[in-house]
């Protein structure tokens, strides 16, 4: 959400930027409902100030016995109540279509941000490790899974349907061990661990900017103002909501959580393995700061630094992306994805992704904070992947597959997968 005022001083730049997100919204008509509604409000006020002189005048009337004015002050202030609950009705309605229009309202972007279309026109940043050289033939992690039988994707589509799987046995442990690990790491880095509702209302996904326009990738629960999370920054940053906090240091929280996707829209793409899926495991990293550009800036690129040590841990080559216009949610400043080699596609594919979203959320939400001159203040905020499983899986199995299909643990993992060096076939 953005502020009105600043709407109305930069209209030409908040149509442009709903343009290049891809968002059908028209500046000129929020601006002109805003008007209306204000307009409604003034005369709303007006009505309200004649009809509250009206009482004492009457009552000035029965004082002095003067029934015949005292009833015909009665009659009229009986229309102007009819005009006022009319009016009200009216201001009541065009607020409530103000509202509807600026819940599309983007965020504005930052200058650094590349212009583009999609994910294609994406800049790549930094490279980090070498893709490994694979002079075998190499499996993909569906192989590889069917090998060692911790992957059962027939199965998980018997059971769910399309974009469903199991994972049995090793595949568990390799999925709670990255987990795990991103956890732990967050951690040592200061964050606060919340185990939050995987079922939240409908404001809670308004608040956090995913709602209205992701409204058809949240499965909702019948019957009931409850959806299912498709991430834990959805109720990490709803714990705050309406409060007035204390960021003298950022607050960073994080959460395991499930999520689910109805990927509406994505028929046909990513059909083959775990890439894209309905239902999926996320550690969360959530940070909330003061309104300032510069704070926000280095805070994300500690989270991002948070994820890319993860996947040093992991022993994975990587890319940094910074995302375009095109490519970035409404509610988005700035966004950075990670991108992780994934040897079966020949090519890197997104693993995290990290976000500024500056202060759209926290004036959803209402979350401020208190300056040094005691002013409120809208907090930013700002969010990250510290690991996504099973899609990790792929490049995880992938990489350190070897010729006779036995995969290699990392270092950092073995402690949490008993100290096992590498699956055997
Ligand atoms: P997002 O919360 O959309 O920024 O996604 C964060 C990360 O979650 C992505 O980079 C992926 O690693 C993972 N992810 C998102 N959607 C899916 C999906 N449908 N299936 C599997 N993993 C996903």
């Amino acid at each position: 959400m953005l502020d009105i005022k600043w709407i109305r001083q930069n209209q030409d730049e908040v149509q442009e930027t709903a343009n290049q997100k891809g968002i059908a919204i028209s500046v000129d008509r929020l601006l002109e409902q805003d008007d209306k509604r204000k307009l409604l409000l003034q005369e709303v006020e007006l009505l309200r100030r004649e009809r509250n002189e009206m009482a004492p005048r009457i009552n000035a009337f029965l004082q002095q016995q003067d029934i015949v004015n005292a009833d015909r002050m009665r009659l009229e202030a009986k229309a102007l109540n009819r005009r006022l609950s009319d009016m009200e009705g009216e201001y009541r309605k065009a607020e409530h279509e103000f509202n509807q229009l600026m819940l599309y309202v983007p965020n504005r972007v930052s200058p650094d941000t590349p212009q583009g279309l999609s994910d294609q026109d994406n800049v790549e940043i930094k490279r980090v490790g070498e893709p490994a050289v694979i002079s075998f033939e190499k499996r993909d992690h569906v192989a590889l899974g069917e090998l060692h039988r911790m992957i059962d994707i027939p199965r998980g589509v018997k059971t769910a349907g399309s974009r469903h799987y199991y994972l049995t046995g090793p595949g568990v442990l390799l999925h709670r061990a990255v987990q795990q690990l991103a956890f732990d790491l967050l951690m040592d880095k200061g964050f606060t661990p919340l185990e939050v509702p995987l079922m939240v209302r409908t404001d809670a996904l308004l608040h956090a900017g995913h709602f209205p326009l992701s409204q058809d990738q949240t499965y909702k629960i019948e019957d009931e103002d409850a959806w299912l999370v498709g991430t834990s920054e959805v109720p990490l940053l709803a714990y705050f909501n309406g409060d007035i906090v204390d960021v003298t240091e950022p607050i960073r929280v994080a959460a395991t959580s499930l999520c689910f996707r109805s990927e509406v829209g994505s028929a046909g793409k990513d059909v083959q393995g775990l890439y894209r899926v309905h239902q999926f495991a996320k550690v969360e990293q959530v940070v909330i700061c003061e309104d300032s550009l510069e704070q926000s800036e280095q805070l994300l690129q500690e989270i991002t630094a948070n994820a890319e040590e993860l996947l040093q841990l992991l022993e994975l080559p990587y890319r940094v992306m910074a995302v375009c216009t095109g490519d970035m949610s409404q509610k988005t400043y700035k966004q950075m994805d990670i991108e992780t080699w994934m040897p079966s596609r020949e090519a890197y594919g997104e693993t995290h992704s990290s976000s500024n979203i500056t202060d759209f959320q926290a004036r959803r939400s209402n979350i401020r904070y208190r300056d040094t001159d005691g002013k409120l203040r809208f907090c930013y905020t700002l969010n990250n992947t510290a690991v996504a499983s099973p899609r990790i899986l792929i490049p995880l199995l992938e990489n350190h597959q070897e010729e006779d299909g036995s995969i290699r643990i990392p270092q950092a993992l073995r402690k949490y997968m008993n100290g096992l060096e590498r699956l055997r076939v």
